[in-house]
């Protein structure tokens, strides 16, 4: 993209709606890794377990490969079984409902609120039947869901919380750090994500008992505690697989990578919530965009930074709107075609208008860029082609 500035040509650079921040103390830890004896599964992940269990201020945390496998490994854990319905949102990645696929139960999607875009815990109550067994939140766009409500409904119906945190690390529900709350929560270190590991998630728990079988889970469903053996030892070589696990372990040189980022994440989340206040105010005056609102005592981690577009004020669509923000350089993102939309969930027989409320901020909905490492020139950017149009 090119723009003529009083006779200058600059090349504008392309800024995408999410990306990494990597360092050189970054690439440092990754090297020191490769120079070491450990390259998978050694201490540098069970320092980066131990860091961020303390970072979110849980008792354990378990390292896997994604925030996939993340999602998975914590279904396996809450005993999510064939038949069993759990309850998640339409408006998230598709993973957060795959994971119920995976253990053969069934998705159930409950509306979200119109204003936070977040699962709505009255919805929540209508999905309820005697086959519910788990329910799992997405804290959309890094602003933490209703989770006091969601533990209620939980406690009376004796479900098992599963809080997609991919959205949210740092991010804070009545002052208290996302990660430490429900039974399990689960983060993902793609490169959009706060920190990274390239491919990288975590579970975090306070039950000795979960995180026991996500350790298990992560590699083959093998043990070595002998403590738990069903059969007798035939040795110090002894190991038994109890029940059908996978291959989700990180290596090292991921977790190096995590430990070294963990410690800017306080940064990088400052830096988030600086540019979400810049759009905030500058972007408030432009009538035809409803900005991102805040719930009271939710400190959001701003993985997203979501307007919807008002077509009939703009008398332009959602379409044009973003065709011409790529067009100009700005790699704005769509944040989410319903899940239940997706040719693979109507196949399964979801259908739509499901979820109103959901589908309607979905048809109207821009991700703006929003990552640590833009500048002020980049926002400025962002702002003036909004202003522009
Ligand atoms: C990124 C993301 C995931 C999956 O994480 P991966 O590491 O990409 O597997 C799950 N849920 C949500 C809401 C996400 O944004």
């Amino acid at each position: 993209m090119t723009v003529n500035l009083g006779g200058i040509i600059v090349t504008n650079r392309f800024i995408p709606y999410g990306k990494q921040w990597i360092d050189e103390d970054d690439i440092q830890a990754v090297v020191e890794v490769l120079k070491s004896d450990y390259l998978t599964t050694g201490p540098t992940v069970k320092e980066f377990e131990e860091k961020f269990a303390e970072y979110v201020g849980a008792k354990y945390a378990v390292a896997v490969s994604n925030g996939t496998a993340a999602l998975h490994a914590a279904s396996f854990a809450a005993g999510i079984k064939e038949g069993d319905e759990v309850i998640t949102t339409p408006l998230t990645f598709a993973a957060s409902a795959n994971c119920i696929l995976y253990q053969n139960g069934v998705p159930v999607f409950a509306d979200v609120d119109p204003d936070t875009y977040n699962i709505n815990p009255e919805e929540i109550r209508k999905k309820i039947t005697s086959k519910t067994k788990a329910i799992i939140p997405v804290h959309f766009t890094g602003q933490p869901c209703d989770i006091d409500e969601i533990h209620q409904i939980a406690r009376e119906y004796n479900l098992i919380v599963i809080e997609d945190a991919a959205h949210a690390l740092g991010a804070r529900y009545r002052g208290k750090k996302i990660g430490g709350l429900s039974d399990m929560s689960i983060f993902s270190f793609h490169p959009v994500k706060h920190i990274t590991t390239g491919e990288g998630g975590m579970i975090t728990t306070n039950s000795k008992e979960l995180y026991n079988k996500l350790i298990q889970f992560r590699s083959h469903g093998i043990t070595k505690n002998e403590d738990n053996y069903i059969n007798e030892s035939h040795g110090s070589w002894y190991h038994e697989q109890q029940f059908l696990g996978y291959n989700y372990r990180m290596t090292d040189i991921q977790a190096a990578l995590g430990v070294s980022q963990l410690n800017k994440s306080d940064n990088f989340l400052e830096r988030r919530r600086e540019i979400a206040q810049i759009y905030n105010q500058e972007l408030k005056d432009i009538e035809w965009i409803k900005l991102p609102y805040q719930e009271s005592e939710r400190e959001s981690s701003w993985h997203l930074y979501i307007v919807q577009i008002d077509e009939k004020k703009l008398d332009k669509s959602r379409r044009e709107v973003f065709d011409y923000l790529r067009k100009e350089g700005l790699g704005v993102q769509i944040h989410y075609i319903p899940v239940y939309w997706h040719p693979y969930y109507e196949k399964l027989g979801y259908n739509k208008k499901l979820c109103e409320v959901a589908e309607r901020i979905y048809i109207k909905a821009i991700s703006l860029p929003i990552y640590p490492k833009m500048d002020d020139i980049d926002i400025d950017r962002v702002i003036k082609v909004l202003s522009s149009i």
